[in-house]
């Protein structure tokens, strides 16, 4: 088992440590992974890094973090720039999410790997990490990308709840208030959020569909991709990603 080092490190810019210890992996693993929300990537990427080493990086974390923004630490000019974006309610441009990444690039080319979870999202991040990448003197193992059913994935999405007080997240299947509709914490009501409806969530698969499919293009040209059926349970789903890891290029100097 390998540890994910500090995930909001790299968040911080350029002199951040990820602070990544433990073992070093006999090859450092180069991997994005991809796929649309409600896939279960999140999960996959847990269990990559468990078993392959790599530092996770995800865009993800970089908004929910700075969503919450209570480090009082000074951001680092990208965070900043993506910061003062989201204050207007607005998309962080291309522009700026690439510049996050690259304000990492000693994280991408450190000794461990990494695991990309987020990123590129489009053909033109995926460009631009194509030339991150070759700075840093780094090459991409592979694009993974996991697929599911609309239908699975609608079904698993709004299966989602929220308590309207304390903001706890449930599922109807998979994790269950103990008393229905009413949270186990606090006793609030239990809310459907717009965005988990199955219209919304037909509009978000449609839209990442659109943005996505040049993504999944480019790297199935260049030979690195990979997909993954993910309909089946997270176990399954491991053990075939974990065949597809195993089956890339034997091991590569550091
Ligand atoms: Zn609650």
């Amino acid at each position: 088992m390998y540890t994910t080092g500090n995930r909001i490190a790299w968040l911080q810019g350029p002199d951040a440590s990820c602070a990544k210890t433990g073992p070093v992996p006999p090859r450092p693993w180069h991997l994005v992974l991809l796929g649309p929300p409600g896939v279960g990537k999140g999960t996959q990427a847990e269990k990559i890094i468990a078993e392959f080493g790599a530092c996770h990086l995800s865009t993800g974390d970089v908004f929910r973090y700075a969503a919450r923004d209570t480090s009082g630490q000074a951001p680092s000019p990208a965070m900043a720039v993506a910061l003062a974006a989201m204050k207007r309610g607005e998309l962080v441009s291309d522009a700026t999410v690439v510049e996050l990444v690259r304000e990492r690039i000693q994280c991408l080319a450190c000794q461990y790997g990494f695991l990309l979870d987020g990123f590129p999202r489009t053909l033109e991040q995926a460009h631009a990490l194509d030339a991150i990448l070759g700075a840093a003197g780094r090459k991409l193992d592979a694009a993974i990308n996991y697929f599911a059913p609309e239908s699975l994935i609608i079904e698993r999405l709004s299966g989602r709840r929220v308590c309207r007080q304390c903001r706890t997240g449930y599922h109807v299947q998979n994790k269950p208030p103990r008393v229905s509709g009413r949270c186990d914490a606090c006793d609030g009501d239990l809310i459907q959020r717009d965005d988990d409806k199955p219209e919304a969530i037909r509009t978000r698969l449609h839209a990442y569909a659109t943005t996505c499919d040049p993504v999944l293009e480019f790297y199935r040209r260049q030979g690195l991709l990979r997909k993954i059926d993910a309909s089946g349970d997270p176990g399954a789903v491991f053990v075939h990603t974990r065949e597809v890891i195993q089956k890339l290029s034997p091991a590569v100097p550091h």
